[in-house]
């Protein structure tokens, strides 16, 4: 089977990438570069021993998907392409709604035109609102997204049912994932944050190899266990297996058509305060952090009810905290200043 992978060069994608070579599927990698390095492609294929078809290029550029299309025989689209810091989606919503619901728009289109009917789209937890009770569970109705980056979710969920609903053949997978952090064991691939890092893993990493100086723990006056939010953080290696289980599930279920919503997660909430210690003692580094005003739009705690997955899909996490913290670590210390510039 050959796959296309949108935003393959990024962090989930490189690592779903590298785990569909290893399975034996052909991959092409589309990608504008415009949040990652064509070394992780590099070392992609370094890793594998296989080779990656890479063209650099815009999922708004029908023309350049169309001849994609053309010269390849895909038989399903991972879309993974999309700009995806919440807050800065605040800032500039047009871009957000742009780049993600319109790029997503142009990509479905071709696919139409040329008949390709199988899709696999990243969605977030963020989809559920902060109205729903947890852990959350697919079959609740999505929330009141808190930002255009999470309303850029809701809407291309709606967009693939409504497409589902006028087309049979069409068949797609939302996943949503909740928390993804860690790395590839080999230390190789990682995620590489242009810039400051809006995401915790990526700068307590920065803080412990000391690139920043401290991290600012935003609020702990939550109604949590210590006060500080907790997430559902799953290993970037379980979720790209996820997305493996999610195509092999596509094709073994013929007779499935319209759009299918999984839950990725481990079920497990853990606090910014836990996630400090655990990475403390993987990396046998200080963490030095302050307690800081609660970040805006934030919610106390949510985390998934992964049952759906692991019943219909055959999917679980595996990994647990020490190896996020311990992978994490291994590539922040081997790329200080992650992939060559
Ligand atoms: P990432 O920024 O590392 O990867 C996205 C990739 O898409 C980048 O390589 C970027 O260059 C590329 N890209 C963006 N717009 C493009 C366009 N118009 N045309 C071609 N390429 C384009 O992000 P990631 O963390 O790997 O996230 C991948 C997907 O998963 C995104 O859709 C994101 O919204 C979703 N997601 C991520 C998280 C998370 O915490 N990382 C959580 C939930 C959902
Ligand atoms: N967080 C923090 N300091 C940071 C970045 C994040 O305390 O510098 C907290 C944030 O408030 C949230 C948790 O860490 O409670 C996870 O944040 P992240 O942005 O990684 O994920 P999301 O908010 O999307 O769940």
């Amino acid at each position: 089977m050959k796959i296309l992978v949108t935003g393959g060069a990024g962090y989930i994608g490189s690592h779903t990438v590298l785990l569909l070579l290893t399975n034996g599927f052909e991959v092409v990698v589309l990608d504008n570069l415009m949040n990652a390095s064509i070394e992780s492609i590099r070392r992609v294929e370094h890793l594998t021993g296989k080779k990656v078809s890479f063209i650099k290029g815009d999922i708004q550029d029908k023309t350049a998907l169309t001849s994609l299309f053309n010269e390849h025989a895909i038989d399903a689209v991972i879309h993974f392409a999309a700009l995806k810091a919440v807050g800065e989606s605040s800032t500039i919503p047009l871009e957000y709604y742009q780049n993600n619901v319109h790029g997503t728009l142009c990509l479905l289109e071709v696919m139409a035109n040329l008949n390709i009917n199988h899709f696999i789209f990243s969605s977030s937890a963020t989809v559920y609102g902060g109205e729903n009770a947890v852990p959350y569970e697919e079959s609740m109705p999505l929330g009141e997204a808190s930002s255009p980056y999470g309303a850029s979710k809701v809407m291309i969920e709606r967009v693939l049912k409504d497409l589902a609903q006028s087309n049979l053949d069409f068949r797609a997978v939302c996943l949503r994932y909740f928390n993804p952090i860690g790395a590839h064991e080999s230390g190789q691939i990682g995620e590489d944050p242009k810039g400051i890092p809006n995401n915790l893993l990526p700068y307590v990493a920065q803080v412990a190899v000391g690139k920043r100086e401290r991290l600012q723990v935003f609020g702990d006056d939550y109604s949590t266990q210590d006060g500080t939010c907790e997430r559902d953080y799953l290993h970037v290696m379980d979720l790209a297996e996820g997305h493996v289980a999610a195509v092999n599930w596509l094709q073994k279920n013929s007779e499935f058509t319209g759009v299918e919503a999984f839950n990725l997660g481990t079920g497990k909430a853990v606090s910014v305060l836990s996630i400090i210690k655990a990475f403390e003692q993987a990396s046998q580094q200080k963490v030095p952090y302050t307690i800081a005003p609660r970040r805006h739009g934030d919610l106390p705690a949510f985390w998934a009810n992964a049952e759906k997955a692991n019943k219909q899909l055959g999917w679980r996490a595996t990994r647990d905290l020490t190896q996020m913290m311990t992978d994490t670590w291994r590539w922040q210390s081997n790329n200080p200043e992650g992939y060559p510039k």
